[in-house]
């Protein structure tokens, strides 16, 4: 059923990761399998068995030519580098080459413990293992880089975390594995030669037109692309009110794919300062410090490449420091890109960032729902009934009216009639997204009455995310106050 693995990191020395077999579970259960992911892959389909799925995508059985690894990495958590953390609880069962020739990761989560599993059990809760499935595959459908979920098999034990709760393990599959905190365990360790090995790893992999590039300019190179994909990648958060949660140096993917969901969500209200993670107390990783952040993490990989840019250290730093302040305006300008295209814009003009800022302003003394709200801006352009659905959102009206007509203006100049641009703006702003309490309520479902329907029908939904779906479960709608969720916790 699997396609060939390549075992490039299997392959890799020693010290670059531990070999490590699965522990295997009780009674495991296929309970969610992407099919279109699968094909795109090159599974063979025709010889599909759910048993035997189970056992493979649990870790029972191996599947043929996979040689299970531990990666190893270090990271910054909430600031503090930690020179260990590791794979403690996920396995790499090797690489394989998709459909359009792409090399893809295939991991398990959750399937035991490993040699770098410190104090934990190696193992994931239901709950959180659905949560990535969704808002991973949320994430994709709205077209955001993203690893990706393959399937989701139950283990027929119970993990212990506050309370016992049903175990799963969760198929990942991601562009690389490859993190910051990867090359900050080498550097930790003034591992040079292991350091360029990842890095042209990493330039094969993501950034192959680097690879006819020699010395010092190859790794340079390495580190502006890597701004560059992280730089696009936070800005599409910031365009669907994504809030990663944990933006820890070993959750920053050098592919520029967001990985590692554990207590990320999305915003119902706008409101920059919203922080959801139980454990980020002093709001670190809240919406609006994300580029921040990301500019942050990147000066932790950039130190680890020194050695590699410049043998001149003076040098090395001031050419990766330019490197690390040109995210700025990367960010700033992809964002922008981003946000024009929300409010149906393909022109651009001096004044659209002010534009864009006053909606935003707008929105947040009138609490309104981020993505209902840009949503609800085609159905303002047609007519007074679409106004009043926009309106609605709006504790304070005054604020939305003033910027309407300030929009209207700015769209005669867009050489598009209003079903053209209503059409844009529907194409570009989700009606759907995976709203925390629909995540919960299909978690809840599923982990306490083994009821998987609710996550298959949100699935459903937020995987074709620009269209209005007619259910008799309302999506788009925000949640009620006594559906609210307002702390994630992260289901390690
Ligand atoms: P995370 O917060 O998900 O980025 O994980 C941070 C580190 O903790 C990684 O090294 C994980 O492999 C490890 N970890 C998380 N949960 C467990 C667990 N249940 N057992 C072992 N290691 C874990
Ligand atoms: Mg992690
Ligand atoms: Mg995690």
């Amino acid at each position: 059923m699997f396609p060939p693995f390549t075992l490039r990191y299997a392959r890799f020395p020693d010290r670059l990761r531990a070999e490590c077999l699965p522990t295997p579970v009780e009674r495991p259960r296929l309970v969610a399998f992407n099919r279109p992911l699968a094909e795109e892959l090159g599974f063979d389909l025709e010889a599909f068995d759910v048993e035997r799925a189970a056992e493979a995508l649990s870790g029972n059985a191996v599947p043929e030519g996979a040689e299970p690894v531990a990666m190893a990495y270090a990271g910054h958590q909430f600031g503090n580098f930690v020179p260990q953390l590791g794979d403690g609880r996920a396995l790499l069962l090797g690489e394989v080459i998709d459909r359009m020739g792409r090399v893809r990761d295939l991991q398990l989560k959750g399937s035991g413990r490993t040699p770098f599993s410190r104090g934990g059990d190696g193992r994931a809760p239901l709950g959180p293992v659905l949560r990535e499935y969704l808002v991973s595959e949320a994430m994709h459908a709205l077209g955001v880089p993203t690893t990706r979920a393959l399937a989701a098999v139950t283990s027929g034990e119970r993990v212990f975390r506050h309370i016992p709760e049903p175990g799963a393990v969760l198929t990942r599959v991601a562009a690389s594995h490859l993190r910051v905190g990867t090359f900050q365990y080498f550097a930790a360790r003034r591992d040079t030669e292991a350091l360029q090995l990842l890095a042209d790893e990493a330039i094969e992999r993501h950034y192959p037109h680097l690879a006819e590039r020699e010395g010092g300019e190859r790794y340079l190179g390495l580190l502006e692309a890597v701004v560059a994909a992280q730089a696009e990648l936070v800005a599409r958060w910031m365009g669907i009110g994504f809030i990663h949660g944990v933006m820890n140096t070993d959750n920053a993917a050098i592919s520029g794919e967001t990985i590692d969901y554990g207590p990320c969500a999305f915003m119902d209200a706008y409101d920059p300062r919203t922080v959801f993670s139980s454990i980020d107390e002093r709001g670190r990783y809240a919406f609006v410090n994300q580029p921040t952040i990301a500019q942050w993490n990147l000066a932790r990989f950039a130190e680890t490449l020194l050695a590699l840019i410049d043998d001149d250290t003076d040098r090395a730093i001031e050419r990766a420091t330019a490197a690390i302040e040109a995210f700025t305006e990367r960010f700033e300008a992809n964002r922008l890109g981003v946000m024009r295209a929300k409010l149906g814009l393909e022109t651009a003009e001096e004044g659209d960032g002010e534009l864009i800022e006053a909606l935003l302003a707008a929105m947040h003394a009138g609490r309104a729902d981020f993505t209902l709200a840009f949503r609800r801006l085609a159905d303002a352009l047609e007519g007074a009934e679409g106004e009043a659905r926009l309106a609605e959102l709006f504790a304070d009206r005054e604020a939305l009216d003033a910027w309407l007509s300030r929009w209207r203006e700015r769209l005669t100049r867009e050489n598009a009639d209003a079903a053209e641009l209503a059409r844009r703006l529907r194409a570009t702003n989700p009606a759907v997204i995976p709203r925390n309490h629909r995540v919960e309520q299909a978690i809840v479902a599923a982990a306490e009455d083994d009821d998987f329907a609710p996550f298959e029908a949100l699935l459903a939904a937020i995987t074709r995310p620009f269209e209005e779906p007619h259910g008799e479960i309302d999506y788009m709608r925000p949640p009620h106050d006594d559906e609210k969720v307002l702390r994630t916790f992260c289901g390690t």
